[in-house]
């Protein structure tokens, strides 16, 4: 394939954008080589300034379930945006959205919509904090909630008790407050409890993380937070950035039946739009300004082309009673078909999969939590992306991300995937 104008448009907007990009991962660092600039995409599929098309497995870091320019979420935005663009007041669309979240969503009353996935975590966990009064949260490594100070943390050797900033910038003051487990590890995280009583406001988690590949919660991991949540009356709040109204219309709390305190949303809640929303029972959500104490606020929160394409947007998922289904069964055909030609080709691997988020690592053992995926062999991995992207097949451009399905792929799209990994992997 050729990347001569992506090359091109690459240099000019280095000249002018750090790196050239407005979000890292999509620099290709980790994979090497130049990004693609995308012109256009529909459906399943990513055009690119070269004129080359892709089958894409990105889907906007999650969002495009229903494909890209999903007609219904177009048409309203072009409605909508003919009517003004923002006001900084209310208006009834976001009711409408709120009322239907709220249907689909288990133990959610109320919701409040933000910009982005990152708002959305950081404000739970002050609504976390003012609610119970307490400091420090966990996280687990590995999982992301976005980019703002106290989640910008890392594990340093072994098990840390007081975080330590992996970025420039993050105070030694905020680090402390975030303390680091392990994900699938309950054992870990009833240490950290013991050593910090009363102490802890909330448990933060990607209820499927998708920030270090796909990594299935075992055991009963989910549940036996839940229970250690509950008895250090510190509330759980689950990340669903991406799982929610993706793994299932209730997100991970319905598939998996267990209950969060704090719900976060991202990306598909505004079909494709910058939003995000965190939600919970009443009487936490309650604390809010202007009904409570604890402040947040945004003048485009609630704004009306992300309210109108994620309206549409849920209302399709909602109205779909096979979508789920769909999605489950067209992953497990590529599951499947990866998992034999990467048999045939004698290559080392262990796939992850839940419901439409999958994810190859190149090593044999499993991977369950940060310190597994990163045993990974990324020399394989940047061959395997690289050599899928030169078939036609975009990937994450790094081996810590999951793949995200969307509906608008069909059975000849998965054969072909399946193909090119055949092709590459020789
Ligand atoms: N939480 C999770 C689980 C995410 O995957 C992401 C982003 N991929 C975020 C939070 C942050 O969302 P945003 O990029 O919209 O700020």
């Amino acid at each position: 394939m050729n990347y001569t104008r992506s090359s091109a448009l690459f240099i000019e907007a280095g000249k002018v954008i750090p790196g050239g990009v407005n979000s890292p991962v999509r620099a290709f660092k980790g994979v090497g080589g130049t990004p693609i600039f995308i012109k256009e995409a529909k459906g399943a599929y990513l055009y690119d300034e070269d004129g080359n098309q892709f089958i894409d497995y990105i889907n906007s870091w999650g969002p495009m379930i229903l494909g890209h320019a999903f007609e219904p979420v177009v048409n309203a935005v072009i409605e909508r945006a003919k009517k003004g663009t923002s006001f900084g007041t209310p208006t009834e669309l976001e009711t409408k959205i709120a009322e239907l979240a709220v249907s689909m969503v288990p133990n959610i009353d109320k919701i409040r919509f933000v910009n982005s996935g990152t708002e959305a975590c950081m404000s739970a966990i002050r609504l976390a904090r003012g609610y119970t009064k307490r400091d420090k949260i966990i996280k687990f490594s590995g999982c992301y909630h976005g980019h703002s100070d106290s989640f910008l943390i890392a594990a340093g050797s072994g098990l840390s008790t007081f975080g330590v900033p992996n970025s420039p910038g993050v105070t030694q003051g905020t680090a402390k407050d975030t303390l680091l487990a392990k994900f699938n590890d309950i054992e870990n995280v009833k240490s950290i409890f013991e050593a910090n009583k009363n102490e802890i406001a909330a448990v933060i988690v990607e209820p499927v993380p998708g920030n270090m590949g796909c990594i299935p919660p075992l055991n009963n991991f989910l549940a036996q937070l839940r229970e250690v949540c509950t008895n250090n009356n510190t509330l759980l709040i689950f990340d669903e950035v991406m799982t929610g109204f993706r793994l299932a219309k209730g997100g991970a709390q319905e598939l998996y039946n267990v209950k969060a305190d704090l719900v976060c949303f991202g990306k598909v809640i505004g079909g494709g739009l910058p939003v995000g929303a965190f939600a919970g029972g009443e009487e936490i959500m309650n604390h809010l300004a202007p009904l409570g104490p604890v402040y947040q606020a945004g003048t485009l929160s609630g704004n009306p082309l992300a309210m109108a394409a994620g309206y549409e947007m849920l209302k399709a998922l909602n109205a779909d009673l096979d979508i789920y289904k769909r999605l489950e069964e067209k992953t497990a055909y590529l599951e499947k078909g990866m998992r034999s030609v990467l048999e045939k080709n004698k290559v080392e691997f262990t796939i992850n999969r839940v419901g439409s988020m999958i994810s190859v690592h190149f090593d044999k053992n499993p991977v369950v939590d940060f310190e597994t995926a990163k045993n990974g062999d990324n020399q394989k991995f940047k061959d395997f992306f690289h050599g899928l992207l030169n078939n036609g097949v975009y990937i994450a451009p790094s081996s810590y991300e999951t793949w995200f399905l969307t509906d608008a792929l069909t059975y000849e799209d998965l054969d072909n995937t399946v193909k090119a990994v055949e092709k590459v992997t020789k």
